[in-house]
This record gives C-alpha cells, structure tokens and sequence, in this order.
C-alpha cells in the first residue's frame, strides 16, 4: 500500500533563515500556543547568533571568539523547533506548498516565513577580489578579521556608516592604523544629522583614525594581497587589510523566483504578509510601508527583525500583536552609544539639545512641527520619552525643546492633539501591499 502523505494542514510551518528574525517567528509562534511543528532552515552550520556584537564586543583583543548565541540548543528540542542548518532553500515551489534544499529534499509547508535577511553589499572596483579585502556580516568574516586587526596593520576602511566605523574605533583600540574612506563629506549621513556627524568624526580623531571625505575608490591593487586602495583623485592608501562596510542588499532571490512582488526587499503588509498566500517575510528582507508617515522604507535592525517577527507569528496564530514600536536604532563608538528613535529623513528640522562639546546631547527633528525621530549620544533621558511621542504624532515647541533642562514631555504644544496622528492599529492594516494576484487564497 503507498504510504499515506501529510494534508497540508499536517506539515509544519518552515522559516528560512534563522537570523534574529527567524529565530523570533519560531519562539514567537509557541509562545502564542501554536502547537503543530515548526522548521527552521538555515544557510549557515553554526548555532543561531546575534550579529551586532560582530563589529562591537567580538572584535576586542580579549573577547572570546564566541559571540551570543541567539538562544540555547535546549531551546529548540524544549520548544519542539527542528532545525536543519548548513543547507540553503534553493527555491520556493508555491503550488506545491514545498521548499528545494540545497540537498535535493523538500519539505512541505503549511505556512512559510522568508527571514533570509540582507548580505554585505559587495565591492565591485578591480582588485575587490584580492585577499585581504572583506565585508563585515557573519560570525566567521568577524573572526577573519579580529585575526588581522593587530598593532601597527593598515586598515582602510570603505564607507562610514555604522559598520565601517564601528569595526575603526576597534581597529583603532588595537593599535591599528586607520583611514576611513567615504564618498560623503561626513560621517553616517544617510542615517544622522550634522551635529551628530561631526561629534563623532572628532571622537574618532581623537582617537586617531583619519577620514577621507570625498573618496571615491577606483581600484583595490596588490601582487598576492591588498596592498593599497585607489581613488579618483589618484591618491593611494597604502592597506594591509580592506573592510568594505558600504551597505547591504536584502536576500530576495527566492521571492523573486517564486513570483512574490519585491521592489529592493520583499513587500510585506503590517502583518508580515507577501504577495503570496500563506506566505510571510520578516527581518531585514522586507520592504514596507512607515505607519508613522506612510514612506516605504527598508530597515536594517533588530528592534524592526523582532518586532515583524511577532506580527506575522501573530497573524497566523489569529491573535492581536504587540502594540506596535517606533523603529529604533543604536551604534556604540570608542564606547558612545548614539540611540536613535524614529526614521530620520533629511529635510527634517534638527534641534539640538545640550552641547556636543560636552559629549552628552540629543538632536530632535521635527517634520511638519511633529516629532518624528530623535538622537541621543551618551544619554538614555530623550530615548524613551521620545519613542512615545513620536508614536503619539506629538508636536514639539522648538523653543522649549533647545533647552535640554526641559524634559523632552515638557515640550509639546498644549493645544496639541495627540490621538489624531498617533501610530494607530488601523494605519499598520492600511499599510499594505499592492493587490495580490491570489489574495483570496491569502490565509
Ligand atoms: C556587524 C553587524 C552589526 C550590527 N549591529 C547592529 C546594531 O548595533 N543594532 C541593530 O539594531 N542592528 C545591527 N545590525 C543589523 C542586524 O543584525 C540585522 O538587522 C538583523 O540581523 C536582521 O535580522 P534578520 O533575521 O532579518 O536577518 P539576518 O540576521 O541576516 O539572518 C538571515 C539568515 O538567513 C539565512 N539565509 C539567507 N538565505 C538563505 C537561504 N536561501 N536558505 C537558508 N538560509 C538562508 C542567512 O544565512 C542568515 O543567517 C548589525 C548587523 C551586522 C552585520
């Protein structure tokens, strides 16, 4: 007699990808009491870790080579979380429900959840192949370069964005030589004001790395190895290791292969849902649109990784999900923590609140008189009331808000009406994705 196969409602739900995201869909699924079995599918061999300690505590002479794991091997066998790793998806087959391994298996699927996150962009200029020229993403490029990160090495550094110069104040505190190239004329300027570029460009001075602003770089040159990095200007900048830290591009190809709409990132609703039915994506991977104000946006973190990842667990328990966050953010740097709440855009007003000169200072920014995102550096104070405010659409009094002996509550305008543009329920469902061809196939 053949051997009776699984109904659908049988097989469990797969998640690709056990980054933070993928991790949390699984533990968030029991936790909301979904009982049937789950399979995590991940591309790398090791136990699933965190990736922020990968250019801030994993990179010290004294740490250990282990950075956290995301959650312990007991957990997986305690919250029955089977997990296959070391193998890829090569491919999503949507009428069968089924995923292609990399080992030629498939596995059936009552639910799926892409979390495959995003991958260093890659450098592309001649000699970007050259050993000694790396990117910065997995636990093992991280201990790749914790190895060469020693006394007196040339580190050249492409791009100051948090990764680029996260891994200079380490490079720095090993005793490395540092040039930090950036095509911008300041530092972290997709992500931060002025002010807040400028202190920490002189934190890191101080702490002798140099930056080249302007820099845009032609060439990687070498016999064997990287041995210097060339820009347009023609100068030369002798390397005896290259970090290209110059962004990431999300890990759509398997959505886009099956036919699910992706635009830079996988486009999602409020609740996780793709284009296709029974099928989510979370993490790093998606696209989206802002509840606050409606942009559609891609964020690179673990507070958006999470928080997506508790909504679509939600959803396809039937449940409500937590209350919905304002994204945030943080870097630390020659130990200073700058701690963003909201999604900075650069035509915002910025006030700045104290004196960069003393270390300790919040930038404000206001769009349409409202306060849609703040930087603190040093300081927990602003972070958390802000986090609320934002969420409450709560308009500042920007002469208040310069004085930082004025609690950040303190300064919204009294005639303000904080329940009409706050970060309703309603604006996360009306945040959705185009039509779906199947959408009545949609769970
Ligand atoms: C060095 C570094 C420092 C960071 N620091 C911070 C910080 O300080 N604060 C912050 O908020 N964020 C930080 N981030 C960003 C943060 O780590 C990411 O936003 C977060 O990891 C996203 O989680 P994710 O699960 O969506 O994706 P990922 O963590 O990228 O996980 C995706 C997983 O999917 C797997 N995968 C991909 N394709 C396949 C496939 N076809 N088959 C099987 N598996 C697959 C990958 O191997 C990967 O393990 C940092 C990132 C890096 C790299």
């Amino acid at each position: 007699m053949p051997e009776k196969q699984p109904t659908e409602a049988q097989h469990p739900i797969v998640i690709i990808g056990a980054g933070h995201s993928g991790v949390a869909v699984a533990a968030g699924l029991r936790t909301r009491g979904w009982e049937g079995g789950i399979l995590l599918l991940e591309a790398e061999k090791e136990t699933p870790y965190e990736r922020p300690p990968l250019s801030k505590e994993l990179l010290k002479a004294s740490a250990p080579d282990q950075s956290t794991v995301l959650r312990k091997e007991k957990f997986y066998q305690d919250k029955r979380i089977d997990r296959l790793a070391g193998l890829t998806v090569d491919a999503i087959d949507r009428p069968g429900r089924t995923v292609l391994l990399s080992d030629g298996s498939r596995h059936g699927y009552h639910r799926l959840v892409i979390a495959t996150g995003s991958r260093a962009r890659a450098l592309t200029v001649p000699g970007a192949g050259l050993p000694g020229v790396q990117a910065l993403r997995t636990r093992d490029d991280a201990l790749d370069l914790k190895r060469v990160l020693v006394p007196g090495a040339r580190v050249v550094i492409i791009g100051a964005g948090y990764i680029g110069l996260e891994v200079a104040a380490a490079a720095a505190a090993k005793g490395c030589e540092v040039t930090v190239l950036e095509f911008q004329d300041r530092v972290m300027s997709r992500v931060t004001s002025e002010p807040v570029s400028r202190f920490f460009e002189q934190l890191h001075e101080q702490n002798g790395v140099r930056f080249v602003f302007g820099a845009a770089v032609t060439a990687v040159e070498g016999a064997e190895r990287a041995e210097r990095v060339v820009t347009a200007d023609g100068t030369v900048h002798p390397a005896d290791v290259v970090l290209a830290g110059i962004g990431v591009v999300p890990n759509q190809e398997l959505a886009d292969g099956a036919g699910l709409q992706c635009q830079d990132g996988i486009l999602v609703d409020g609740d996780g849902r793709t284009s296709g039915a029974g099928i989510y994506a979370t993490g790093d991977v998606t696209r989206f649109t802002s509840a606050t104000d409606g942009a559609s946006q891609r964020l690179e973190c673990i507070q958006n990784a999470l928080a997506q990842a508790d909504r679509a667990a939600a959803h396809i328990t039937g449940q409500a999900p937590a209350e919905a966050e304002i994204p945030w953010f943080w870097t630390v740097q020659h130990g200073v923590r700058l701690q963003t709440a909201g999604v900075r855009h650069p035509d915002d007003d910025a006030i700045v609140r104290g004196t960069p000169e003393d270390g300790k200072f919040s930038v404000v920014y206001l769009r349409n008189g409202r306060l849609a995102a703040v930087d603190t550096i040093a300081g927990l104070s602003d972070f958390r009331p802000a986090r609320k405010l934002i969420a409450q659409g709560a308009r500042i009094d920007p002469s208040l808000a310069v004085d930082p002996g004025t609690a950040l509550a303190d300064c919204v305008l009294a005639d303000c009406d904080l329940a009409d543009a706050g970060l309703a329920d309603a604006a996360l469902a009306d945040a959705v994705i185009p039509a779906a061809p199947n959408a009545k196939e949609l769970p």
